[in-house]
């Protein structure tokens, strides 16, 4: 049987379960969040585990964080689902892409898989972050070398951090959206490379400073280190085949990545691809703090002034730019900006948008189409729908 709770959600008690999960979305960021020490970033929705007797006080102990409650289940419902255990003793999403929405047969896929991952090593490790800009962010390089593994741009992999977490169990596999072309940054098609920010946050309670697992595991890696990697895995960031299209890109920090791969394959590797010959619009919007944070600047700027009718690159820097009306510039702006001329292009049949990086960085793109469509008399949300049953609108947001 079927029971309203009174906040709307169904439940089912037919597991007699007392026990709910929430499924909360991460905190978006914003001019309060950015006071922080570090920008609020979230590797993926949390699940938090609330007993009946505990569900409005947890509500409204989410919505004082500013998190969203997207969904609730049953405990019972929940684990019939894979969760990725977190350093906090919660549960994230399961560590695959959301549903494959490609109608493309070849697209391999988990190859190889958490019990029997393919060790690589590292060929290389280059610091992004320039001097003056914040964090640590790295283009790590793995060498495939017999391996089967075969992937195409805008895939992800996992990687399988060593030792134990908490509890004393092996560490889960983190996804990371891969950073080079099909033929790998040595073009022998014998490497996959990955654009890594080391995750640090002081503790929202202790306030003592919290290094990710992974991310500090993969930006400490030495030349020569061996690595687990799994995958790959994800079909939602896939580029056209269409040679033609209009792709537009909006980036903030290491969401990157998977751009990087789709304007090597239009623009570097042109005499490696001569069945993909990009003759279209490739649009990339990259928001970042700093000037010394922009990932990749200077190879893009360089792509740009070869291909000047072909490649187009925005940035928003938020701690230096002011967006028009005197505030930090963030990438919504930026789309608030250009948002006719988006429309225009997004209304091509052939546009492709594609969405990476902080969870909660659509809210903005979105707030800046709508205003837009409704010049058109068009309702953004009903438009945008569209879209994504069409595959042209990517969002890989984490
Ligand atoms: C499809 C996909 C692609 C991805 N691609 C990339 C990529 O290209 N590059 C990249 O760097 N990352 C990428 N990520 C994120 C990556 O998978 C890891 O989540 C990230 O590196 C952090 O892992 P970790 O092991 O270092 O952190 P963990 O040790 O797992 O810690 C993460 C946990 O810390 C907590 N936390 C994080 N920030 C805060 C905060 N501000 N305040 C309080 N608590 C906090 C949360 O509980 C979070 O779950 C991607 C994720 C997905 C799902």
């Amino acid at each position: 049987m079927k029971t309203q709770m009174g906040f709307g959600v169904k439940t089912n008690t037919e597991y007699g379960s007392r026990t709910f999960v929430y499924e909360v979305e991460g905190l978006r960021q914003s001019e309060t969040t950015d006071k922080l020490n570090n920008p609020i970033r979230s590797s993926g929705t949390v699940y938090i585990t609330v007993p009946y007797a505990r569900m409005n006080q947890e509500m409204r102990r989410i919505t004082r964080m500013g998190g969203k409650i997207v969904s609730i289940k049953t405990l019972s419902e929940y684990s019939q689902t894979n969760g990725q255990t977190t350093n906090t003793g919660e549960k994230t999403k399961p560590m695959t892409q959301a549903k494959p929405k490609s109608d493309k047969k070849d697209v391999p896929v988990n190859t190889y898989r958490p019990k029997n991952p393919f060790i690589g090593k590292c060929l290389s490790s280059t610091e992004l972050v320039q001097e003056g800009g914040e964090g640590t962010v790295r283009h790590l390089v793995f060498d495939l070398s017999g391996s089967e593994l075969k992937y195409l741009e805008g895939q992800s992999i996992g990687i399988i951090p060593p030792g134990t977490d908490a509890n004393g169990k092996p560490h889960k596999l983190r996804l990371y959206s891969i950073a080079s072309t099909r033929h790998g940054d040595n073009l022998d098609d014998q490497t996959v490379s990955l654009c890594v920010r080391r995750l640090e946050y002081n503790h929202p309670e202790t306030g003592e400073r919290i290094y990710g697992v992974c991310s500090s595991y993969l930006c400490g890696m030495e030349e020569g280190a061996d690595v687990a990697i799994t995958g790959p895995v994800g079909k939602e960031m896939l580029l056209p085949d269409d040679e033609n299209a209009t792709i537009i890109m909006i980036a903030t920090g290491t969401g990157i990545a998977p751009f990087r791969a789709f304007i090597w394959r239009m623009f570097k590797e042109r005499e490696q691809n001569p069945d993909y010959q990009f003759k279209g619009l490739a649009w990339l919007f990259f928001g970042c703090a700093y000037t010394p944070n922009i990932l990749y600047k200077e190879e893009l700027e360089e792509l740009q002034r070869q291909f000047p009718d072909n490649f187009r690159v925005t940035y928003a820097i938020s701690r230096e730019q002011k967006n028009k009306d005197g505030g930090k510039m963030y990438i919504q702006h930026r789309i608030q900006e250009n948002a006719e001329e988006l429309w225009k292009e997004i209304q091509k049949e052939n546009t492709h948008t594609y969405i990476c990086g902080l969870k909660g960085m659509e809210g903005g793109i979105d707030e800046g189409m709508s205003a837009v469509a409704s010049q058109s008399n068009e309702d953004w949300s009903v438009y945008q729908k569209q879209l994504k049953k069409d595959h042209r609108w990517h969002v890989e947001t984490y």
